[in-house]
């Protein structure tokens, strides 16, 4: 493949989301036109299997791509927090699958609930079967409520929330917000890593703490972080905390929640008990990659060759996103699903082509957090495969980190999400 055949997204100077992507991987020229070189299903519409979905028509033309997606619209994480601070509504971070259907793919909205490897065959809620040469899972989290006793009936009760999964979730701690009295307690309780955006539970913290001040200022709230210590960008959010948030947000580490009885949060030395309880509950891979027998790292993650993204358990079968164990230093992103689903999507390509995939990939990852309705900081990484060690690691010197959050970098944060959005959906 040339670099130069790489068919160009519409994309503005700071947009380097798909352009990073599209420069780092072995892309593959447009094909179209011919028969089908195969025929690939993608399960998940999240960052992950949305982008594997977009790019595999993109890059391959005459591959046949089945997408299948449980929800009717995307909502997307990233930004969710802007939501239950009450700064931003749920339709602004929702988005069609309109894009990915006008370019060509072809989009089931249902449940996939089994995998035949053996069998090349995805089964869906009702009985459908889709016969695929590739498979791509990119399912997400689901949680791990045997680890914290009466989570999940505090869930279902509506007592709690998780709000880790944009959509309902998010708008219902939001409304818990609304009518919580001034002077009441916020709780948060945070799981032991790795999760779903390990910077996400402090900003969350920052734009809830941005509401009381200004709506509920006699209220408080408290960060139960079951790590030693803040888990991404540290010093920038323990300054915000200090300065931003003094006398309104305490942050405790070492606090992990073993229980949850309504609002009372049983921790390990500890009983807290709030009036808006926040539980971030442990994750493993989504259900999906369990019932598929990917999940081979801890009974948690799916281990996967990181030049195809195909799981080490099951072949033909590509994993991505939040569900994959990460590489060294690797964040469960949508930045870093979008470009693993690049870098399969150019992989799978080039397999069914029978063509040899790029030997030298490289992936980046950019983390925006805001700390107040405006104001943002950002963490950003390179990884190289290593191919003595077969993993990725990250390029000494590359990356960066913001010297204080800022209202400019607010609005690149925005810019950001639309630009993600705008290259995984096909918008
Ligand atoms: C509050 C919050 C803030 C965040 N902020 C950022 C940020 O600023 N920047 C950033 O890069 N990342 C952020 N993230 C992380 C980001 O959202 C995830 O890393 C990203 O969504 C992972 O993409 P994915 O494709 O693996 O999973 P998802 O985006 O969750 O997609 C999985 C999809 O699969 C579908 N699905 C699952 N199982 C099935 C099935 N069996 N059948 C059919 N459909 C199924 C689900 O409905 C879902 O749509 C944030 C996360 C949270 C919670």
């Amino acid at each position: 493949m040339r670099r130069s055949d790489l068919a160009e997204p519409r994309f503005g100077r700071r947009e380097f989301v798909a352009t990073l992507g599209a420069a780092a991987l072995s892309a593959c020229a447009t094909k179209s036109g011919g028969p089908s070189i195969g025929r690939v299903v993608v399960v998940g519409g999240g960052f992950g299997g949305a982008t594997a979905a977009r790019y595999l028509k993109l890059w391959g033309g005459n591959v046949d791509v089945t997408l299948v997606e449980r929800n009717a619209a995307f909502v997307s994480c990233p930004l969710s927090n802007l939501v239950v601070g009450g700064q931003r509504a749920l339709g602004d971070i929702t988005r069609g699958y309109e894009g990915l259907q006008a370019v060509g793919v072809k989009r089931v909205q249902g449940e996939a609930v089994a995998v035949d490897v053996a069998a090349r065959k995805l089964r869906l809620a009702g009985g459908t079967e889709l016969p695929f040469d590739r498979l791509v899972v990119a399912p997400g989290i689901d949680f791990q409520f045997d680890e914290v006793g009466g989570l999940e009936a505090a869930l279902d009760a509506g007592q709690v929330t998780h709000a880790w999964k944009a959509g309902p979730q998010t708008a219902a701690l939001r409304r818990q917000l609304e009518s919580m009295a001034d002077g009441g307690v916020v709780a948060i309780t945070i799981p032991r890593a790795p999760y779903r955006c390990p910077p996400g539970p402090y900003e969350r913290a920052c734009l809830i703490a941005a509401y009381l001040q200004r709506a509920k200022p006699r209220s408080k709230l408290l960060l139960l972080d079951a790590n030693p210590e803040i888990q991404s960008k540290r010093a920038l959010f323990e300054r915000a905390f200090e300065e931003r948030y003094r006398g309104l947000v305490e942050y405790r580490p070492n606090a992990e929640l073993r229980e949850v009885e309504g609002r009372l949060a049983k921790l390990e030395f500890e009983d807290v008990r709030a009036d808006v309880l926040n539980v971030i509950p442990p994750q493993r891979a989504g259900d999906l990659a369990r019932q598929a027998g990917l999940m081979t790292i801890n009974r948690r993650w799916c281990g996967v060759d990181w030049l195809t993204m195909e799981s080490t358990a099951a072949p033909g079968v590509h994993v991505l996103g939040d569900a994959v164990f990460p590489a060294a230093l690797m964040p469960k992103s949508a930045h870093m699903a979008n470009q693993q689903a690049k870098l399969a999507a150019a992989a799978i390509v080039q397999l069914l082509e029978g063509e040899a995939v790029n030997p030298a990939p490289m992936l980046a990852n950019t983390c925006y957090s805001f700390v107040s309705a405006d104001e943002a900081m950002h963490v950003t990484t390179v990884h190289r495969y290593d191919p003595a060690e077969k993993t990725f690691k990250t390029v000494p010197g590359s990356g960066g980190l913001s010297a204080a959050p800022n209202a400019a970098e607010g609005r690149y944060a925005l810019d950001w999400a639309q630009n993600i959005w705008a290259d995984s959906l096909a918008l």
